[in-house]
């Protein structure tokens, strides 16, 4: 869905729409939609402000993505609130450097309409943890004999940071 800008300055577009797997791009071979994508909400100008878009509402979509310690697949169940800002790239704001860390949230699109798809692709990517483990206390894979720790305990031994300091200290 192409939400306009000249139809915003008459009045704000609402949505609420259903997207199946496969049809929203996340940038990210290692990451699933598993379910559909639901999200509603609106699209409005913002006063005061040349041409800025904000788009807020709810979000909710099942992803799957391997976990950064033991590859296993994680699920990633997303349900939340959201709110967007987003500038035109040609009325001299243009410069990403500008925005202070209170804008972190502050996208920017190209000519007359914003893509809903664009939008919600971000606030998925925004609602993932930055580390992705499928759980807090996943042991990850041993270095060693390469088994998932999860699965079966190993009995490796990994030389730790302190034995290698004993075994320099001897060198001496
Ligand atoms: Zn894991
Ligand atoms: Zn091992």
């Amino acid at each position: 869905m192409l939400i306009h800008v000249r139809e915003l300055e008459v009045r704000a577009a609402r949505f609420d729409v259903e997207i199946a797997p496969g049809i929203i791009d996340f940038l990210d071979s290692e990451l699933r939609q598993t379910g559909p994508l639901k999200a509603r909400g609106r699209a409005e100008l913002v006063t005061g402000a040349l041409g800025e878009i904000r788009v807020s509402g709810h979000l909710a979509v099942d992803m799957e993505a391997a976990c950064d310690r033991c590859l296993e697949a994680a699920r990633y169940p997303i349900d939340t609130d959201f709110t967007l800002y987003y500038r035109p790239v040609s009325e001299g704001y243009g410069d990403e450097k500008e925005i202070d860390a209170g804008e972190a949230e502050m996208g920017f699109y190209e000519g007359e309409s914003l893509e809903l798809n664009d939008v919600l692709r971000e606030q998925v990517l925004l609602a993932l943890p930055m580390q992705r483990v499928c759980r807090e206390d996943c042991k990850g894979i041993c270095p060693q004999c390469g088994r998932n720790r999860n699965q079966n305990e190993c009995h490796c031994q990994v030389a730790s940071v302190d034995d290698r300091w004993a075994a320099l200290k001897e060198l001496k």
